[in-house]
């Protein structure tokens, strides 16, 4: 916690990406949210991530009149990750004591701040939100179900199910997720990595407020495979023990087959369906297992290439008076 003596800075990083229909809502009830801790000073950083309608223009619109909301935005669009990325790194910048990250769709309650506070003000350093129920149908909700079993299943860190981007983080776990440098982002995961003194607030999440994902359920599935391979093994470690098991299979057989030949040499075997199925199943193992590989080199030649996470085109405008004039 602060040992400052002005009141903490809180800021919320908002990604944003075509969200003109939700922002009224938005700016509404965190202004609500906002007007009854007084005691706290408030702002909302709103990374817009290369929107294509008037969100931008909102944003700046509603910065004119309140300077609790900034607008950064990014050159184009980066994707989620990035964008939340780029709003805890100018988070850091203007030394916010403490951090609320959160969805512009309203699917994440703004008024479960104040819960968050309380619990950061008891010593909290991380507040994961934590779904009690959530409003997705369909294959959406099917695909996000099966990816939290797999993932818990699969990964080799603990990581709490049922939480997504919504939480809070205190000044140094910012600092500390700013601090790892890679690029597929995981952002649940390096969460719990990171560490730091942890407690859960639960919610219901809601359904979309109005418009429509921004995230795709290509990108969502992209984002899937992310979690999975940055924070577990276990894919490669099936394509070993799998290649032992048929190589193990394979060398059995060949071995039976020697000794048969060499004690009935007359019935050597025929056996063309054997074969074809063998070279069949053995060559789909390996392309399986090449493309495993591949996944994981993909991702070690983006390390490699070091590109930054994000580029940001409209860095936030300074607040009159510096940052602790966001206080109302
Ligand atoms: N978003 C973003 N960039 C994108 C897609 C989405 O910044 O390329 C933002 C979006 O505006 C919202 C949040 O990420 O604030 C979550 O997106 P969405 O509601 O589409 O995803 P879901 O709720 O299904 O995870
Ligand atoms: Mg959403």
């Amino acid at each position: 916690m602060s040992l400052t003596s002005a009141p903490p800075l809180v800021t919320i990083v908002i990604p944003i990406f075509n969200e003109e229909p939700v922002l009224p809502e938005l700016f509404a009830r965190l202004t609500a949210v906002f007007d009854g801790h007084r005691d706290m000073r408030w702002q909302a950083l709103l990374v817009d991530d290369g929107s294509r309608d008037r969100s931008a223009e909102l944003v700046c619109q509603r910065a004119e009149c309140d300077h609790r909301f900034r607008l950064l935005g990014l050159t184009r669009n980066f994707g989620f990750q990035a964008a939340l990325a780029a709003g805890l790194a100018e988070a850091e910048t203007i030394k916010a004591d403490v951090v609320v990250t959160m969805d512009a769709d309203l699917q994440d309650p703004p008024e479960l701040i104040t819960e968050m506070l309380a619990r950061w003000r008891e010593g909290a350093e991380v507040v994961l939100a934590v779904r009690r129920s959530r409003q997705e149908h369909g294959p959406r909700r099917l695909g996000m179900d099966l990816f939290h079993r797999l993932f818990q299943l699969v990964s080799d860190f603990p990581i709490e199910s049922n939480t997504g981007t919504f939480g809070l983080l205190d000044r140094a776990a910012v600092a500390a997720l700013n601090s790892l440098p890679e690029r597929h982002r995981f952002f649940p995961g390096l969460r719990a990595w990171v560490g730091f003194a942890t407690m859960e607030v639960y919610y219901d999440r809601q359904a979309r407020a109005a418009g429509k994902p921004g995230q795709t359920m290509r990108r969502l599935a992209r984002y899937a495979f992310d979690g999975v391979f940055s924070f577990s093994y276990l894919p490669l470690r099936v394509l070993t023990y799998t290649g032992v098991f048929i190589g193990g299979c394979g060398f059995a057989l060949g071995l039976y087959y020697v000794v048969k030949r060499l004690v009935d040499i007359e019935r050597a075997p025929t056996g063309f369906t054997t074969l074809a199925a063998l070279v069949l199943f053995l060559g789909g193992v390996q392309l399986i297992g090449i493309g495993v590989l591949g996944e994981y080199l993909a991702r070690v030649y983006d390390e490699v290439k070091q590109r930054p996470l994000f580029l940001v085109k409209r860095p936030p405008a300074p607040t009159p008076g510096g940052p602790s004039a966001a206080a109302d």
